[in-house]
């Protein structure tokens, strides 16, 4: 997917991605404008947090470009209801993370969001993030749960989940995450190598637990590592 902007404002940069309708979801504009991408791309690069690109974070990390934050909760929208419970893998800035919480805690619901990062700093720099952007309440309140584990695994003791975001390239679909499905699910997984063509792939787990998987698009991620400190 390629799409490129560029704005002063977080507001106008959320405005011209749902001109060029990569959100059309009025819930997902919303959530994307009360999370202010300045306070996810380090301070070094404040002056390009409304450039639609990813943008270095370290650790050989990305924050996604805003179009595939729009395209992410746009195909996710109707799994991220009020009340959810979902998780996000490879959670890095926060950003991803923040949008599904307030999405799934609309109207005071208890809805939860699970962010999975393996990078320990990167992990407490989103938290720090997060508290920049006004949101410590999302953690205080248990609404956003952040935790450093690997996204190979998942988090079993918190499953299901309603909707599963992972924001690196696997290889293969992650099968713990798959299981971790609940029936009626969604999960958008990058596929692929990093040499290779990657494809966001959905994954649906219908209500009597037959999985069906779809191309949507060819995208491009950083790697969902295998030879994490967990394994
Ligand atoms: N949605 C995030 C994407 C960050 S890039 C954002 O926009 O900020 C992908 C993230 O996946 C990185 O932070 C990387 O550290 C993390 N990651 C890579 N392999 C992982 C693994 N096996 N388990 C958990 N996180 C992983």
């Amino acid at each position: 997917m390629a799409y490129t902007c560029s704005a002063s404002t977080n507001a106008d940069m959320i405005h011209l991605l749902g001109v060029a309708r990569l959100w059309t979801s009025a819930r997902v504009g919303q959530a994307m404008n009360r999370t202010d991408r300045e306070h996810y791309v380090g301070r070094d690069n404040a002056s390009v947090a409304y450039v639609d690109r990813p943008i270095g974070i370290g650790h050989g990390v990305t924050i996604s470009a805003p179009h595939m934050h729009a395209i992410m909760l746009q195909e996710l929208e109707p799994w991220l209801t009020p009340g959810a419970n979902v998780l996000d893998v490879g959670s890095g800035s926060g950003y991803l993370s923040v949008a599904m919480a307030m999405m799934v805690s609309e109207g005071n619901a208890a809805g939860r969001c699970v962010a999975l990062e393996y990078i320990e700093p990167l992990m407490r720099q989103s938290m720090l993030n997060i508290r920049a952007d006004g949101k410590q309440s999302l953690m205080d309140n248990g609404t956003l749960v952040l935790l450093t584990g690997d996204g190979w695994a998942g988090v079993p003791s918190l499953a299901p989940f309603d909707a599963i975001h992972v924001g690196a390239a696997a290889v293969e679909i992650p099968q713990a995450l798959v299981s971790q499905l609940k029936p009626g699910g969604k999960m958008v997984v990058p596929v692929g190598a990093q040499d290779q063509g990657q494809v966001l792939t959905e994954v649906v787990k219908d209500h009597m637990g037959k999985v069906t998987t779809r191309s949507l698009m060819g995208v491009r991620f950083v790697p969902l590592v295998r030879s994490s400190p967990f394994e």
